[in-house]
């Protein structure tokens, strides 16, 4: 699986990504660098960044056709029918991305908080790639496959998969792994 940041992102959000798909689902990543180009997705009318547009991009991307490619930024994403989204995923797909810009304390009027920013992080890339796994929202709202719309419902989930989906996501996560074993070689 391969992790790709758009645009700058701090290096301890980075490792937090890698550290939880490893403990949560024994996934692999190898961080590749930055895409740069993401302006085409910037909206001067609500000052955000298509989601959509940038997975767009990403489906473009040489790694597109990898096992998993989970963008990280800390761009302010927004789809068309919604104001924000914390990040976006093909349901059963290849890619994911997540922002991390609203995860902030600071987004929301308080001193920055860097072991909060860390769980809200893990739990969002858990839920984005739980949604590439084929997983659907789950009605457990402390399950991190639970609806986030604000960072109330964020903070209520737990880091973690309920134990339903936590079958259901490893059982997919393993099928692939001869893939991400083949993809282990190639040189990045
Ligand atoms: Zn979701
Ligand atoms: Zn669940």
């Amino acid at each position: 699986m391969h992790v790709i940041p758009i645009g700058r992102v701090e290096p301890r959000v980075i490792e937090t990504a890698q550290r939880c798909l490893a403990d949560a689902l024994g996934c692999n990543t190898v961080l590749v660098p930055a895409m740069e180009d993401f302006e085409f997705a910037y909206d001067s009318a609500r000052e955000q960044y298509s989601a959509p547009q940038l997975l767009q991009r990403l489906a473009r991307h040489r790694l597109a056709n990898s096992w998993r490619l989970l963008a990280i930024t800390e761009l302010d994403l927004f789809i068309p029918m919604l104001s924000y989204v914390y990040g976006q995923a093909q349901l059963g797909g290849a890619l994911a991305i997540v922002s991390i810009a609203r995860l902030r304390q600071e987004f929301h009027g308080f001193p920055a908080d860097e072991g909060l920013l860390m769980v809200r992080t893990a739990k969002e890339v858990l839920h984005e790639t739980g949604h590439t796994l084929g997983l659907v929202h789950c009605r457990d709202e402390t399950c991190v496959m639970s609806l986030s719309t604000n960072i109330r419902q964020v903070d209520v989930k737990r880091p973690a998969f309920c134990v339903d989906c936590r079958v259901r996501a490893v059982d997919a996560a393993g099928g692939h792994r001869r893939q991400e074993i083949l993809e282990a070689g190639v040189s990045e």
